[in-house]
């Protein structure tokens, strides 16, 4: 995903409208040099085709929030990866908390969307982490998470978004973090490119990216603003 090892930033929008225009939200993007970073927008699925059409011309690429584990058929509602490459998209964010809370997703589920994703030549973004009642036991969680089956690992990206920490401003420590990074990088593969999430914004991004091992940052909440996701992609070391 992107080149070399530059920091990767990936801001999901989740169902949210970013403020402002979006034209404008692209234009203070493009004030400064966030080509320092591979920087990802994840916006809902009907801006996708808006948000490709800039990408094309700018320096971000565009992930999808989720998708469907078949490629077509009888499945009102859903979007396959075949769509999303047609379409320009460059990867998707799996598994994430908020679709295995409310969606009811599991890792078999995942396991299979993580398979489809990479045979249409996409990125999955893979959400991993634990809920605020399984914090004394992460690393179960984690391996149980991480555990893959027919799925390629050094095609995916890891983003570790402890459940308790997102959209609450409590951000998990850096020694935590460091070690489950650490712990994720022994249970997957020693290159795999490993993100860090949960209540990230422009004030803490820079001591989390210094962090060893974190390689990049999902960005929630504080990526809806164009001056705080600049200010993000700006703490890059
Ligand atoms: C997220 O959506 O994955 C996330 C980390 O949200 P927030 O940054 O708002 O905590």
């Amino acid at each position: 995903m992107g080149a070399g090892q530059q920091k990767i930033i990936i801001a999901n929008w989740k169902m949210n409208k970013p403020d402002g225009a979006l034209e404008e939200f692209f234009q203070t993007l493009d004030q400064e040099q966030t080509e320092l970073v591979d920087l990802y927008l994840a916006p809902a699925f009907t801006m996708l085709p808006t948000v490709c059409a800039a990408a094309n011309m700018r320096k971000f690429k565009v992930l999808a929030q989720n998708v469907h584990h078949q490629l077509q058929g009888a499945y009102t509602g859903e979007v396959s990866s075949l769509m999303l490459r047609e379409l320009g998209v460059a990867g998707a964010i799996i598994g994430h908390s908020e679709r295995r809370i409310h969606c009811h997703e599991d890792d078999e589920l995942i396991n299979a969307k993580l398979q489809t994703c990479i045979q249409q030549g996409l990125t999955p973004v893979l959400c991993v982490g634990e809920t605020a009642a399984q914090r004394a036991d992460f690393r179960a969680v984690l391996r149980q998470q991480t555990t893959l089956s027919g799925v390629d690992i050094s095609k995916v990206v890891f983003a570790y978004e402890p459940v308790w920490a997102i959209g609450t401003g409590d951000t998990a420590s850096d020694e935590h973090i460091h070690a489950v990074h650490a712990y994720l990088r022994s249970i997957t593969a020693t290159t795999a490119r490993i993100l860090y999430g949960g209540s990230v914004n422009a004030n803490n991004a820079r001591s989390l990216l210094n962090i060893a091992g974190v390689d990049g940052l999902l960005v929630g909440g504080a990526s809806l603003v164009a001056a705080s996701l600049l200010a993000i992609c700006r703490a890059t070391p």
